[in-house]
């Protein structure tokens, strides 16, 4: 099965090859050219452990790999490094499902794609004959950042460059990144919000003059590598459902996603299109709330004011996986999406088609909340329910409280949890009526001793490690650094 560009049907790739370039060479970011290259008989998956469903459902998506390439793939990628090998759980909380996507080495959802790029990516290249050494570029609204650095640490072949926002990310985020082992890892603040970051990272890939022996590639959710791990969850989840005796096969299920890039809700429609049997897919954003506004009007508008919030990891306007939803929707129409992409870029706003728009509606629904009323859901769930949720799963949960009272759906819905509340703690704590104090790590340990919720084990000896990254630059000074990099052999610090 080939890629292809969302921007120009003429560029083409294999999926691994697609996995070591990160995007394709026009900007566009690869996509599959049909629908009907990716069924799977998702019935015959339900019941299976997590490991059976990744082998099966990332074999279809990269079919370059032999199913027992893969299966070795994803159990060297996984095996003991999540809380349990079921790597997902889902939880029953009132009516509804939390999927804890947090379980893994950094207690954010990116774990799960993140654990096994690296795997994926080495492969590819040597699959595709390459020898040179491939430098991740990431940018980071917090935590890509950590799980990739986590992922691609000391991995033989790659070494990996970070930019973070020097003031976007919570003080536990940038902790964990700056306290980084590894002699492949670099991590950077940049002076500037998260677009800044992710579009310089954009422009490098475009503006990189080479140096022998080194390629870019990248770890962010362009990066078809990332993506097609993240579907896997969405059928774990129903298989869930089914195993509590709550639905039969065939049923529909909703799921509610806090999105910024649109990579982890757009996992869940690529299961819909492989054949889960999914209704609507409900887009839960912060403040920052361009997609609200996108899957009401059909216009996306990213000049408005860039707000930070309470769910830092959702701070985006140029939500950049939205592009392959484009192409999706409009039967992989490859020019309708550049020129889409060529106004965003040019004038920063464009308007999809009335049938467009018609379709998505069908098959998405999206609001939003801002930090006092996410605030107040993290209180009521606690209070309520027993359920300690992060700040982006209070987003979601808060939306799908929104959801279920204007369409009075009563479709079973499960909603995505992103991230561990202790990631959180500056804004999770004093939600639930604890003394706001400055100092995270302390709100982590009241946290922990009030609600008995135990810290995870990455996050309990953050305070006293040891700091080793502390490069800061402006936006205008990545592409050097880069570059600068890119020519040292050896990293020192
Ligand atoms: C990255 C992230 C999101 C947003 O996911 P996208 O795939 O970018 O839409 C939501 N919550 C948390 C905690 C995240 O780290």
């Amino acid at each position: 099965m080939l890629y292809q560009s969302t921007r120009n049907k003429n560029i083409t790739s294999s999926a691994s090859a697609a996995i070591v370039k990160g995007i394709a060479s026009d900007g566009g970011l690869f996509m599959f050219s049909s629908e009907e290259n990716i069924k799977i008989d998702a019935k015959k998956l339900m019941g299976k452990t997590t490991f059976d469903m990744a082998t099966e459902i990332l074999s279809v998506l990269l079919p370059d790999f032999t199913k027992e390439e893969m299966r070795s793939m994803v159990e060297r990628a996984y095996k003991g490094k999540f809380e349990t090998d079921e790597l997902t759980p889902t939880v029953k909380i009132g009516d509804e499902y939390i999927l804890e996507l947090f379980r893994g080495p950094t207690s954010a959802f990116k774990d799960v794609a993140l654990s096994i790029l690296p795997v994926l990516l080495t492969a590819s290249a040597k699959k595709n004959g390459i020898e040179d050494d491939i430098v991740i570029l990431t940018a980071t609204s917090g935590d890509t950042g950590k799980a990739a650095l986590e992922g691609f640490e000391d991995v033989e072949g790659t070494k990996i460059i970070v930019f973070y926002p020097e003031n976007g990310v919570s003080a536990v985020q940038k902790k964990q990144m700056v306290t980084q082992k590894g002699n492949n890892t670099f991590v950077v603040a940049v002076k500037g919000n998260f677009d800044d970051a992710q579009t310089g990272v954009k422009n490098i890939f475009s503006s990189f003059s080479g140096t022998e022996g080194v390629r870019l590639s990248s770890a962010n959710s362009i990066n078809i590598g990332r993506l097609a791990p993240q579907v896997v969850y969405y059928f774990k989840a129903y298989s869930d459902l089914i195993s509590m005796g709550d639905i039969s096969f065939g049923d529909k299920v909703n799921f509610c996603v806090p999105t910024g890039n649109f990579g982890d809700i757009l996992a869940g429609y690529i299961a819909k299109l492989m054949g889960l049997p999914v209704g609507r897919l409900i887009v839960a954003s912060n403040a920052n709330n361009v997609l609200t506004d996108f899957f009401e009007t059909g216009v996306y508008d990213r000049r408005r004011p860039f707000l930070k919030t309470a769910s830092p990891s959702m701070d985006i306007l140029i939500s950049s996986n939205l592009e392959r939803l484009l192409y999706l929707s409009s039967g992989c129409d490859n020019e309708k999406v550049a020129k889409y992409m060529k106004a965003l870029n040019e004038e920063g706003s464009y308007k999809v088609e009335e049938d467009q728009l018609a379709r998505l509606k069908e098959e998405f629904y999206a609001d939003y909340l801002d930090d006092e009323a996410t605030s107040a859901v993290i209180k009521n769930t606690y209070e309520k329910k027993g359920y300690l949720s992060d700040t982006h799963t209070a987003v979601a949960i808060g939306v799908y409280e929104k959801y279920k009272n204007k369409t009075g759906d009563k479709t079973p819905t499960v909603i995505l949890s992103t991230a561990s509340p202790y990631k959180f703690s500056g804004f999770v704590a004093p939600a639930i009526g604890l003394k706001k104090n400055e100092n995270e790590f302390e709100m982590m340990r009241e946290l922990e001793a009030e609600t008995g919720v135990p810290i995870p084990s990455g996050l309990k000896n953050l305070e006293e490690a040891e700091v080793l990254h502390t490069t800061v630059v402006k936006k205008e000074e990545m592409s050097a650094l880069v570059e600068r990099k890119a020519k040292e052999k050896v990293w020192t610090r």
